[in-house]
């Protein structure tokens, strides 16, 4: 089937609509393209990483900038006959064996499968400071900016119990590693004995903000005015999935097991429990790197694919026999 709707409010439906044009939703619209699906990806062109400078541990392209690694992404996807439209899905439902999707600007466009690649969005402690410095000199994944802060003065600020873990992660990259006890429960005498034999330093007493002079990160700030000196910064995020678009079909985020915040739980091949609608990326796995929500992205594609090519030699099979039947010629 070739007949993607690209204009606002045609009825004209594609096989696939991919929601989402980050690592997963532009994997997935790369392979569904290359499987001849009719694909339309809508993007809202945030992509969690944003911020930072590079992507790092991405085989082959480690360290690409994240916009030139999108952009290069989505001109693979269009050599293949995808279409990508900027904009913000507000709604999916139902419609017979088809799917609506609705996007910020009234449209509504169909689709047999729908793919939701949405990621999820950081919410950051507010703390002065945090916003302005996230994913340059704050950062949350030792995977990702540890190697650039290695052998550097990291300050975890703590807010509960991952950023104990994320301490003793950085712990790996750098000697220099200082908890802010913060927010965070009262340490027990076994987490400060672990720390301590770690080389790990405490710090009580809530942090009131973080120190910044000329673009640069100095420090953290304690309530009694009090900096000490950090190159970097580490926060735990809660992490919560973009899928509040779902709704209408019943599909609704739920508390990660990890703590780590919301996500939307789907089967070993992608799907959620609505027959037709799959996810792919940081909004089912908030622990995902770029390079698993690419693999997820692909590997969904393929699962949908071969949904749909179910559905086709089930049709196909049944016209058969109904003209073999008949004893026509099938058209
Ligand atoms: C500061 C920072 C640095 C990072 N650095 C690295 C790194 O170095 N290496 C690494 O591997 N990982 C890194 N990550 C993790 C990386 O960002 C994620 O693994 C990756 O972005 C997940 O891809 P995704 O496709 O699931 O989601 P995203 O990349 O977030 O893409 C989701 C897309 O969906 C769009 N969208 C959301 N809602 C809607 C909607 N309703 N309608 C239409 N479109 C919508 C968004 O606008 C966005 O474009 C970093 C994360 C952060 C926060």
């Amino acid at each position: 089937m070739d007949t993607t709707n690209t204009g606002k409010t045609g009825t004209a439906e594609s096989d696939v609509i991919v929601i989402g044009g980050g690592a997963a939703g532009l994997s997935a619209a790369l392979l569904l393209g290359r499987a001849r699906r009719s694909v339309l990806l809508i993007d809202g062109g945030e992509p969690r990483n944003a911020p930072a400078e590079g992507v790092h541990g991405l085989l082959g392209h480690d360290g690409v900038p994240p916009g030139e690694f999108l952009a290069r992404g989505r001109s693979e996807v269009q050599e293949y006959g995808a279409v990508i439209v900027p904009g913000r899905v507000t709604a999916v439902s139902r419609e017979g064996n088809r799917f609506a999707v609705v996007t910020d600007d009234g449209s509504t466009r169909r689709s047999r499968r729908v793919v939701v690649a949405t990621g999820l969005v950081d919410r950051l402690p507010d703390l002065p400071g945090v916003r302005e410095r996230w994913g340059r000199d704050v950062v949350h994944c030792p995977y990702c900016h540890g190697w650039e802060v290695r052998d550097r003065a990291v300050g975890v600020v703590a807010t509960g119990p991952m950023s104990l873990h994320q301490a003793n992660l950085f712990r790996q990259w750098t000697p220099d590693v200082t908890v802010f006890s913060h927010t965070a429960a009262p340490l027990g005498a076994e987490q400060v004995e672990e720390l301590t034999a770690r080389g790990i330093r405490i710090v009580d007493g809530p942090v009131v903000g973080l120190e910044i002079v000329d673009d640069r990160l100095q420090g953290v700030r304690l309530a009694d005015g009090t900096v000490v000196a950090q190159e970097a910064v580490a926060v735990a995020t809660r992490m919560e999935a973009r899928v509040d678009f779902l709704e209408p079909l019943g599909l609704r985020p739920v508390e990660h097991p990890s703590g780590m915040g919301t996500h939307l739980p789907v089967d070993p091949q992608g799907q959620t429990t609505v027959a037709g609608v799959w996810v792919a990326g940081n909004a089912t796995d908030p622990s995902a790197q770029v390079i698993d929500s690419a693999a997820a992205g692909a590997a969904v594609a393929r699962f949908v694919n071969a949904d749909l090519v179910g559905e086709e030699t089930a049709a196909a099979l049944a016209h058969h026999r109904e003209h073999s039947a008949a004893g026509t010629v099938p058209a």
